[in-house]
């Protein structure tokens, strides 16, 4: 949701964060607050003014109830070896037409992409900034850097290993299920991918979503190699 209105914005020749004030959603991360909830005054605005309909409004933003718990935090500022908002692929930045942000690198249990195979990044490698569209002030598309302008689809490939990935897929595949299942145990499900880090005894005490990508994929790594039991009885 957040990515498409930055999209808009620039498509219509004004910067994300001043179409933030548009839209009154304020400074900081209001637009990114939007994939969380879709405030009804904001949707009935873009319906009228952009001609979309509700239900394709609704399939931009995260607001599935089972894998909330897995959202990255929103977080404006960055801090060593913490989250950040979003992850990106630079090579899916690098193929798209019009880049944009995935919904599903929002999840902290994603580390990778299965296009391509390769790490996911959190951080700008040149400046290690987070992303930072929604403060973007200037007509730039998505794929630069919003504060030193690095072109983010240039960014070098982060190796992760074949047996993390396939945990990673599993896991995926199990919260799909769990998903469509409408299942009790999803509850349960979470928390003990929260408590992954503990498990692997990565960065103690805290939980998946505070974790940056590197440590995250550190974790799973460390993880495949064990049995499942942590995961799944
Ligand atoms: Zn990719
Ligand atoms: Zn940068």
């Amino acid at each position: 949701m957040s990515s498409w209105l930055h999209r808009l914005a620039i498509a219509n020749g004004i910067a994300p964060r001043p179409f933030a004030g548009v839209l009154g959603l304020g400074d900081g991360m209001g637009s990114s607050r939007l994939d969380h909830s879709l405030t009804h005054g904001v949707a009935t605005l873009l319906q009228q003014q952009a001609d979309i309909a509700t239900e394709a409004l609704s399939a931009m933003t995260m607001t599935g109830p089972a894998l909330t718990p897995l959202l990255l935090p929103l977080r404006e500022n960055v801090r060593p070896n913490r989250s950040t908002w979003t992850q990106y692929c630079p090579q899916c930045l690098a193929g798209d037409q019009a880049p944009y942000f995935r919904r599903h690198w929002r999840l902290a249990t994603r580390i990778s992409c299965f296009v391509h195979g390769r790490g996911l990044r959190d951080r700008c490698p040149a400046c290690r900034s987070g992303i930072a569209s929604f403060d973007q002030t200037d007509l730039m598309p998505q794929h630069f850097c919003a504060r030193c302008a690095f072109a983010l689809r240039t960014a070098s490939k982060v190796f992760v290993k074949t047996s993390a990935r396939r945990l990673e897929r599993s896991i995926d595949d199990i919260c799909k299920v769990g998903m469509a299942k409408g299942s009790m145990t999803i509850g349960d499900l979470t928390s003990r991918l929260l408590g992954a880090p503990v498990i692997a005894g990565v960065s103690l005490g805290k939980t998946l979503t505070n974790l940056s990508t590197s440590s995250r994929i550190r974790c799973f790594e460390w993880l495949a190699d064990k049995p499942v039991g942590w995961l799944t009885a």
